[in-house]
């Protein structure tokens, strides 16, 4: 397949910039700098933006080619990549049109190419981000909000926060709307640490949050919507396409290593060359998976309608249950393929930081949790 031009200067990104840092940025548990700066340079982070406001105008497909082959050279990379394109998307197909958020794809996201960052998650409700504790107060044209979030990715590093809080005092848990607070509006006060497993340059400690504005920041519309339409289509489809990106990577090093093997009894085929075939069957599924997916939401252009069905729920969760399961079954695979070289943090063959770092997806929204929503409408679901 040939990949778009903002594809191509991601990967050179990502082998010439984040692969160099990835270790240390796993290491320290920072920010991967470097790699949002050269991004940043290269007005890459405005790929989701459309063109009518000067973006890249970039489709579901090519922001997954996109985060798969920045997370290709570093896993925690290629998730802040998502998060904020998921964000942008948010943005982008909920508050065009209106001249707060014109002006704000225009000058911030494009002409600065500013981050913006996500606060869904609260003490109270945990993984389940559509029910909020937190309510937007309006008064007149202004407005306050508070949340107690309990995971902030790179919120420090970011330039905005886009966050999920109830409609009113008075609206039900469900009842929310998405509220958009540029840098100097919001204060978040550090609650806890981000020491994990994987994932350690996502740098994601819980938060108080506390911002203000006018009530223009407001994104137009119920979150219920923007929920369906676009944030779990994004997240997991661009975060199916990351984690196949951190396995592909792991399997590449197992490759390699075969190859080697291959070279030192020339005429010979290695025995963990077959294991190695094997992955491949299942590496190839899984990037079907969300390329199927990301095709079929392309497809859809401004036909929105399918998105807020049953058949296209399930179908999301399926892709993120699955992927999130595959990708550290395939990072297995490239560890037992290599051996010791891989096990050792020190080898160029090393797989460790894949390994933690795929570790997150089953727990970044519970897979048990979206199975049980599944579970509840596979109940009901006709498949016509
Ligand atoms: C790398 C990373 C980055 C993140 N970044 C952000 C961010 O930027 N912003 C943000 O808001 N959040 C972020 N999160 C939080 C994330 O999206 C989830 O909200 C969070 O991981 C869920 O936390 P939890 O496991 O305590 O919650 P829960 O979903 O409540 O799960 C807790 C436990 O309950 C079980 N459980 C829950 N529901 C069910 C059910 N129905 N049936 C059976 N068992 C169930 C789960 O299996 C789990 O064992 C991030 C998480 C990760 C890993």
């Amino acid at each position: 397949m040939k990949q778009s031009d903002v594809v191509v200067r991601t990967a050179a990104i990502a082998s010439e910039v984040a692969a160099k840092h990835a270790a240390d940025v796993d290491k320290a548990s920072r920010f991967p700098a470097e790699t949002f700066a050269a991004l940043k340079q290269a007005k890459l982070l405005s790929a989701a933006v459309p063109k009518s406001h000067g973006g890249a105008g970039a489709g579901m497909l090519e922001l997954g080619h996109q985060c798969a082959a920045l997370a290709e050279g570093c896993g925690s990379s290629g998730m802040v990549l998502a998060m904020h394109h998921i964000q942008v998307a948010c943005l982008a197909r909920h508050g065009l049109g209106t001249p707060y958020f014109d002006r704000y794809l225009r000058e911030n996201l494009v002409e600065r190419q500013e981050v913006v960052a996500s606060i869904t998650s609260e003490n109270g409700t945990f993984g389940d981000t559509r029910s909020s504790i937190c309510a937007v107060q309006v008064d007149g044209d202004k407005l306050k909000l508070d949340k107690d979030a309990t995971t902030v990715s790179y919120g420090a590093h970011a330039d905005a926060q886009l966050v999920t809080c109830r409609r009113t005092a008075e609206s039900a848990a469900s009842d929310q709307v998405l509220v958009l607070f540029e840098k100097g509006t919001y204060t978040l006060d550090q609650t806890g640490t981000w020491d994990t497993l994987g994932m350690r340059g996502t740098c994601s400690p819980g938060a108080k949050f506390s911002g203000h504005g006018g009530a223009e920041q407001i994104l137009p519309g119920l979150f219920a919507d923007s929920s369906a339409q676009t944030m779990v289509p994004y997240s997991h489809i661009l975060w199916s396409a990351l984690w196949w990106g951190i396995a592909s990577d792991a399997l590449g090093r197992a490759a390699q290593f075969v190859r080697g093997e291959a070279r030192k009894k020339p005429g010979t085929v290695p025995p963990n060359a077959v294991r190695l075939a094997r992955a491949n069957v299942d590496l190839q599924a899984m990037r079907h998976n969300w390329e199927s997916c990301a095709i079929e939401f392309d497809e859809l252009g401004d036909d929105r309608a399918p998105l807020d069905q049953m058949a296209w729920a399930l179908r999301m969760n399926q892709l993120k249950m699955s992927a999130s399961e595959m990708a550290p079954k395939l990072v297995h695979e490239a560890l037992q393929i290599i051996g010791i070289m891989a096990y050792k943090n020190d080898s160029k063959f090393t797989v460790g930081r894949h390994y933690r770092d795929v570790l997150s997806a089953a727990l970044m929204v519970s897979n048990e949790r979206i199975a049980g929503k599944s579970a509840s409408m596979l109940l009901v679901f006709k498949d016509d």
